[in-house]
């Protein structure tokens, strides 16, 4: 079931900040998908290959599929005819299977770089070091990776209560964010994306300066499995 207020609210919301939203619809049925395309939503994030599989081919081709969970090298190739948005890349190596694949199909994917920022072991993504050493990399080869367009950087925060950790988490992606802009992409206005907030913490991120926010059970309503 999709709310159709909270999104008419959270669009008007989010327009007037000139934020975008990523309605993420992991584990939700395509009815639902298509409920909040009558609406008017375009982006929709999922986190398995599986499912995106599944769901592609029976929803309208105009939808932008964002990718948000962690990506498996070998599975690139299942979504790569389509997906607009891969934003959990964490390695040089899954770059340049998703310059591979995008070539192939004769397009461009744009791609975010996964930082990690909470205070928690379990989540994927690259410290700080691990972002210098993947830019040097980029910086090295990018001529040959002309089927990946790097958009930004992505991050999620710690899952905590503690509002002050969670706001200086996104701060320093925030900054992160900058900084790889003035160094790496000064001309080019496509990097432009700080994905980060959740329907948890979505107003402290867009505080913090969010560009992208991925909401999914503040829109679908609670998942029925954790993903
Ligand atoms: C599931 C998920 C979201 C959405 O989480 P909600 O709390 O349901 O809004 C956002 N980003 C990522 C990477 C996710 O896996």
């Amino acid at each position: 079931m999709v709310n159709a207020e909270v999104w008419q609210s959270l669009t008007e919301e989010l327009t007037a900040k000139g934020v975008t939203l990523v309605a993420v619809s992991k584990t939700k049925p395509a009815s639902d998908i298509q409920d909040l395309y009558n609406l008017g939503q375009r982006d929709f994030g999922e986190n398995y290959v599986q499912e995106l599989v599944e769901k592609q081919p029976v929803l309208p081709a105009d939808i932008r599929w964002h990718y948000i969970g962690h990506l498996q090298s070998n599975k690139v190739k299942y979504i790569a005819p389509y997906v607009y948005l891969i934003h959990a890349v964490d390695s040089f190596k899954l770059l340049e299977e998703i310059n591979k694949q995008a070539a192939k199909h004769n397009r461009t994917i744009k791609v975010l770089l996964q930082m990690h920022i909470a205070n928690e072991v379990t989540k994927h993504g690259l410290d700080a070091n691990g972002l210098t050493e993947l830019m040097e990399y980029y910086e090295a080869q990018k001529d040959s990776l002309k089927n990946v367009e790097v958009c930004g950087l992505m991050g999620m925060a710690t899952f905590t209560d503690d509002e002050e950790q969670v706001r200086s988490e996104f701060a320093r992606l925030h900054n992160m964010y900058k900084h790889i802009k003035a160094s790496y992409f000064i001309a080019k206005p496509y990097f432009n994306t700080c994905s980060m907030g959740m329907s948890g913490d979505y107003h402290a991120a867009i505080e913090e300066g969010s560009t992208m926010v991925r909401i999914g059970s503040m829109l679908f309503g609670a998942r029925n499995y954790p993903a």
